[in-house]
């Protein structure tokens, strides 16, 4: 059984339709690599998948639950998707600490002590446990991405949908975020990615599916959507990005 199952998804802007009865699932422990034009539909569709769009039609399973029923409480949902946005969106105000924790002891009620536990633990791991009391500003972008991805971990997440993680670094810094990815995969965690980046894509998914005109026009492992496409319009895509 698929962890996430989207049917049919459509989404319209005004009049505008960006996704047009959209399908895409996902195994537990595969990572979907998102590519397409900017504007074709990937953060809409993340946006979907996490319930921060309504949409116009189609449903949304995880982990065989119709999550698009208009029943269902979407912080519940939340807390078993974690997402990570391209610009790092770390609260300034608050610690690097305080901010992987702030979710968990506000909204999921854990007690502040274990969540801290577990927030010290997870950035040691990613090596930035000598930076819990230090303020994102003081942090390199690379840095505060990947205490954004942590605080996306700190919910124990079923699945992580990654929008453009990388695209608002410097280069210099892009290798230290994908090198995190690439662990997490490792773990086994259950990824939605959009990407830019065709070699890393390439290199972390399992399945990359191309999106255009609102739907996934061609998907399959990453060799052949990226290195043999069938579909004119994916070759057409990647021959204008390469
Ligand atoms: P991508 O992430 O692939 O670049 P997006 O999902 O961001 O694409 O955008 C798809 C289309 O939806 C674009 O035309 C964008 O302008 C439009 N769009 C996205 N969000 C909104 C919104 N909140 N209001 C109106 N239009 C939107
Ligand atoms: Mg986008």
């Amino acid at each position: 059984m698929s962890l996430l199952r989207c049917r049919g998804l459509r989404k319209t802007f005004g009049g505008h339709v960006v996704l047009d009865g959209l399908d895409l699932a996902i195994d537990e422990h595969r990572v979907v690599a998102l590519i397409g034009a900017s504007g074709s539909g990937k953060s809409t569709l993340l946006r979907c998948v996490n319930l921060l769009e309504e949409l116009d039609d189609g449903t949304i399973e995880l982990d065989g639950q119709d999550i698009s029923d208009p029943r269902v409480d979407p912080d519940r949902v939340r807390r078993r998707i974690g997402m990570v946005f391209q610009a790092y969106n770390l609260f300034p105000h608050l610690s690097v600490l305080d901010n992987v924790t702030l979710a968990p002891v506000r909204v999921h009620r854990r007690p502040r002590a274990e969540a801290e536990a577990q927030a010290r633990e997870l950035l040691d791991r990613v090596g930035l446990g000598a930076k819990a009391n230090a303020y994102p500003d003081r942090l390199s972008g690379g840095q505060q991405q990947r205490v954004a991805i942590v605080r996306a971990l700190a919910n124990s997440p079923r699945l992580m949908l990654l929008d453009e993680v990388t695209s608002a670094l410097d280069p210099e810094l892009v290798g230290e975020v994908l090198a995190l990815v690439r662990e997490l995969k490792a773990d086994g965690m259950t990824m939605v990615l959009a990407t830019h980046e065709m070699g890393f894509a390439r290199e972390v998914a399992d399945q990359v599916c191309f999106l255009d005109g609102g739907r996934v026009v061609e998907s399959g492992p990453p060799e052949r959507v990226l290195g043999d496409p069938t579909e004119p319009r994916t070759r057409q895509f990647l021959r204008r990005i390469i």
